[in-house]
């Protein structure tokens, strides 16, 4: 099985992973990646904004976000180089920038010319995302998210899927010729997810057919309700030995758990914990998910005792997320949270987990960074290698504060739409020596090439 570069399993010969292309062809021929310098600016990483490719620059107080799309001369743009359209924004404007400017466009130039192509070629290269149906990403830690829907009954206010999900399969021919060619057994885990999976009448058929495969590990993601239905779970115990659960769950009653939607049905709550009652019940190793934002942010520790008492060793992990910036959460700013508000509930509830026993955590990846929480860094999940990386492209490690940090290799990034609202006062790098971790991610490449198989 011959391995590529980045995070996409190809499945068709010819499509291109793009993010890691323009890293690797473009910016960094350039000059441009996080830490480099340019005429007194100092790049703090970037984004792939649809069309265009976002360069986050600094310069003593001033910020500024560069935007450099293929040359199209119907587009507006601040200048035009022979390849490129460039703007900026979010900065004020001076002769500085304009240098600046010129100077991007001239350092972009340089490596499509290098690689002789023209505008459109370049746009055909980098800026033409795969078709959905084209790739499956896996994700850091060896995870391959299979979303077998699009579609969802519950609604969360922190949705982040309403902003593009990638692996959508919606299919069981789709699940099983892409399961078929998949060596499994090197993955960590295949989650199956959406979506809300269980709206999926085929589910059981799909998990089978990665346990067959041989899949190390297999979790259904749920919100449970569709699970409280008589017999629903009982399909799932053929496979029980190699199978999650995880739920998500935010909170310990009907009313609070209804604020966490968009919709104020109290019905879907108490389904919910006949659901995990019954998957306990039938000794599923179940996982629950709370993800936190204002409204529950207070019951932390509650819920944390509140599974406990009710579940006890039930549940195999109570994992409290940190709605990440995207999505439906970022259209609900108000229900955001500053990561420093989060310190002591979380800390509370990790507490709990030290006396109780019970494993209480954080996702390595939808979290308050570690080193906000450095003395909780044990209660993280972690299981991808993040060494100079971000977990995905919203992402960054502002060089000023984390280019001195120990834990860059387990931290995952902080979103670059957090940073622009709150700034980066909170974080500060960690000197202490990295935590023993059992990371099991691919060391390099990231790409298995099914074409090839
Ligand atoms: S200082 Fe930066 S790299 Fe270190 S844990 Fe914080 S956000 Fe992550």
């Amino acid at each position: 099985m011959p391995l590529l570069d980045q995070t996409v399993i190809e499945r068709t010969p010819g499509t291109v992973t793009r993010l890691a292309a323009i890293e690797s062809e473009l910016l960094r021929p350039a000059g441009l990646v996080a830490g480099h310098s340019v005429d007194g600016w100092v790049v703090t990483g970037w984004l792939h904004e649809g069309a265009h490719l976002r360069l986050n620059v600094v310069r003593a107080d001033q910020t500024l976000a560069v935007l450099a799309g293929p040359r199209d001369d119907n587009d507006g743009a601040f200048l035009r180089t022979p390849h490129w359209n460039i703007s900026y924004r979010d900065g004020n404007y001076d002769a500085s920038v304009a240098q600046l400017l010129v100077a991007i466009g001239l350092a972009l130039d340089g490596p499509v010319i290098a690689l002789g192509l023209d505008a459109a070629a370049l746009k055909q290269r980098w800026f033409s995302r795969p078709d959905k149906g084209d790739v499956l990403e896996v994700s850091p830690g060896k995870k391959l998210y299979v979303r077998v829907t699009d579609h969802c009954d519950e609604y969360c206010l922190f949705c982040n899927a309403t902003e593009g999900n990638a692996n959508i399969v919606e299919s069981k021919a789709a699940v099983a010729a892409i399961l078929r060619g998949l060596p499994t057994g090197s993955l960590s885990q295949v989650i199956f997810s959406g979506g809300e999976p269980t709206l999926v009448k085929s589910l059981p058929e799909m998990v089978g057919l990665a346990y067959d495969r041989g899949a190390r590990q297999i979790i259904i993601q749920t919100n449970g309700v569709a699970f409280a239905q008589p017999g629903a779970l009982q399909a799932y115990l053929p496979y029980q030995d190699r199978l999650g659960i995880g739920f998500s769950l935010h909170a310990t009653e009907a009313q609070l758990s209804a604020e966490m939607l968009d919709h104020q049905d109290l019905t879907r709550f108490p389904a919910k914990i006949v659901a995990i009652d019954e998957s306990v019940r039938l000794g599923f190793k179940v996982k629950i998910t709370c993800v936190v934002m204002r409204p529950n942010l207070a019951q932390v520790p509650q819920f944390a005792q509140w599974v406990w008492d009710r579940w006890g060793t039930g549940v195999h992990r109570l994992q409290f997320s940190y709605a990440m910036p995207r999505g439906n959460a970022w259209l609900n700013q108000h229900l955001l949270l500053r990561f420093s508000e989060c310190v002591v509930p979380f800390g509370e509830a990790y507490a709990i987990g030290r006396r109780t026993g019970m494993r209480v955590e954080t996702s390595q990846s939808c979290c308050v960074p570690p080193c906000v929480m450095p003395e909780f860094v044990d209660h993280y999940d972690i299981y991808g290698d993040f060494l100079g990386k971000t977990s995905d492209p919203e992402r960054v490690k502002p060089a000023e504060v984390c280019g001195t940090c120990k834990w860059d290799r387990i931290c995952a990034g902080v979103w670059q739409r957090y940073i622009d609202v709150y700034g980066t006062s909170e974080l500060k790098a960690v000197q202490l020596p990295e935590p023993p971790t059992d990371i099991e991610d691919f060391a390099e490449p990231e790409v298995l090439d099914l074409s090839a198989c």
